[in-house]
């Protein structure tokens, strides 16, 4: 076969886990490829293999019918294997223009000092965007990547991955940082890629993209391939393969709770030079869902909770009692805690363990003098990872090792070792599985059962859709919907969100 990828009974371990086991896969020239599965499946290991970064696996990888080695990212590269990582921002060079970020390859093997000015890459780096069909203006290619939004950055380092037009083309996750808009451009070069031959290996936890785009589906769980499937997809078969038996039962929707006492109250908040100022009242025993576009209002209504936004209310209470805090600390011994939307940023240490993350907010309630109480520590570890069934080897692995969808799950299970009044869960499922999601629901909701405060911030109405009993839409700096699930739709939600003044 030509211009193919082909991989021969791979198998990895990591220590004594074996994390695939004889994966066989192939990713024809022309055609899109989804590989979905589960948190924790594997799959970002098999995109590792792909491009050359553990070298030390079994089975074999052969490029165009013929064994390739894989050792490095370089060799991958020259075998044509280019990967597009998920974190984007860490992929192009500040201080670099969009056109040197877009011939970054090219400028790096050149010898020293024939790079050229700006100028003289502009045709070239024209001559690119343009076959990608993106509108790039000179003025756009000499900005720094910096002044770049996060779709542009995402849709720069998909560019310059196929510079050098590569036999395959391996996403992860491209899109979780887009709005749909922006999913649309970004599928539309996929798309154009295809179909000048380029085979892709995509993956992606969005069903509908994946429904929309790609030829052939690839499901993995416990590092083996469950099943195949060519377009159009069946997609009660592919999630129970991704799955597994439990997934037709946490497929049925949730019973709406309705709680009836305030448990938070905020009033006078006014959020932007334009908005009026709106209260607003979280409600114990029921998940309140808050959703609205980029700009709506939505992470500062968050931020305000927490005393950590611009915007203050002129009051809130707790409990009936005032509650006025300065700093998320603060917060959090009122029994307010956040899930904050950046989890690498503000939530996690990368080489801390997962009993550690899991006690980081209750070191003083686990430490006697200035001695940790080690044993208590391991237990809130090990207990997070079996209420919300974290994939891991232990409470002392590295939490940064995990995949995104478990780190999340010990994010969250982490403040349910607590006793929290009012959770507040901020995009909680970016990035996130659908396993993960709905243990993450899961959760959520039977905090709310317990007669707590819950609020979950998102975009997504499909996540709303599944989490929520309440639904709040949020439009230029006001809430604009407010009421029941089972009293309103998903078209509803969706006309108010984009209904702009
Ligand atoms: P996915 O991308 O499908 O979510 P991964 O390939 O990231 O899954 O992870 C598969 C399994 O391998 C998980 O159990 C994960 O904990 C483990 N794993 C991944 N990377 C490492 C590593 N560097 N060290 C130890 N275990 C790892
Ligand atoms: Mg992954």
């Amino acid at each position: 076969m030509n211009n193919s990828v082909e991989m021969k009974d791979i198998s990895k371990s990591f220590g004594s886990n074996l994390v695939l086991r004889g994966v066989n896969l192939s990713v024809p020239a022309g055609k899109v490829t989804a590989l979905l599965g589960a948190n924790g499946a594997g799959k970002s290991t098999l995109i590792k293999i792909l491009s050359g970064l553990y070298p030390d696996h079994g089975g074999s990888v052969l490029v165009n019918g013929s064994v390739a080695t894989l050792d490095s990212p370089g060799t991958a590269k020259s075998q044509g294997i280019q990967t597009v990582h998920q974190r984007v921002d860490e992929a192009v060079v500040p201080g670099l223009s969009v056109a040197e970020n877009l011939l970054f390859e090219k400028i790096a093997t050149r010898e020293k000092g024939t790079s050229g000015s700006l100028a003289k890459l502009l045709p070239e780096a024209r001559k690119v965007a343009a076959a990608l069909s993106l509108d790039w203006s000179d003025k756009f290619l000499r900005k720094d990547v910096y002044e770049l939004d996060i779709a542009d950055q995402q849709l720069l380092t998909l560019a310059r991955a196929v510079v050098d037009k590569p036999s395959l083309l391996v996403l992860d996750e491209p899109t979780s940082a887009l709005s749909a808009a922006e999913v649309d451009n970004l599928m539309a070069v996929v798309r154009s890629l295809r179909d000048q031959g380029v085979g892709i290996l995509y993956v992606s936890h969005r069903l509908s993209e994946v429904d929309a785009l790609a030829d052939h589906l690839v499901v993995l769980r416990d590092g083996v391939i469950r099943g195949e499937q060519d377009a159009p997809f069946a997609w009660n078969e592919a999630l129970t393969q991704m799955l597994g038996d439990d997934a037709s039962e946490s497929l049925s929707s949730a019973k709406e709770q309705r709680g009836s006492e305030d448990i938070l109250t905020i009033s006078g908040l006014k959020l932007f030079p334009r908005s009026a100022p709106f209260d607003l009242a979280i409600r114990s025993g029921e998940v309140t869902g808050v959703i609205g576009l980029l700009g709506s209002g939505k992470s500062e209504t968050a931020e305000a909770i927490f005393g950590a936004g611009k915007s203050k209310p002129e009051n809130m209470t707790l409990h009936n009692s005032e509650f006025k805090p300065t700093h998320p600390a603060k917060a959090i011994k009122r029994g307010v805690y956040l899930v904050p939307e950046d989890r690498a940023k503000l939530s996690m240490f990368a080489d801390w363990s997962i009993q550690r993350t899991v006690t980081l907010p209750f070191l003083d309630q686990i430490t006697r003098g200035f001695t940790l109480d080690n044993s208590r520590e391991k237990k809130m570890g090990s207990d997070v990872i079996a209420e919300l069934g974290v994939v891991a080897e232990g409470p002392a692995q590295p939490v940064d090792s995990l995949s995104g969808g478990n780190q999340q799950k010990v994010v969250v299970g982490r403040w349910l070792q607590g006793d929290p009044q009012v959770l507040v869960l901020d995009e909680p499922f970016r990035g996130v599985d659908i396993g993960a999601r709905r243990t993450i629901s899961a959760k959520a909701r039977g905090l709310a059962s317990q007669g707590r405060g819950v609020v979950v911030f998102t975009s997504e109405v499909d996540e709303l859709l599944e989490v929520a009993d309440r639904v709040i839409v949020m439009v230029d700096g006001e809430p604009r919907m407010d009421t029941y699930l089972s009293e309103t739709n998903r078209e509803e939600i969706v006309n108010t969100m984009s209904e702009v003044m």
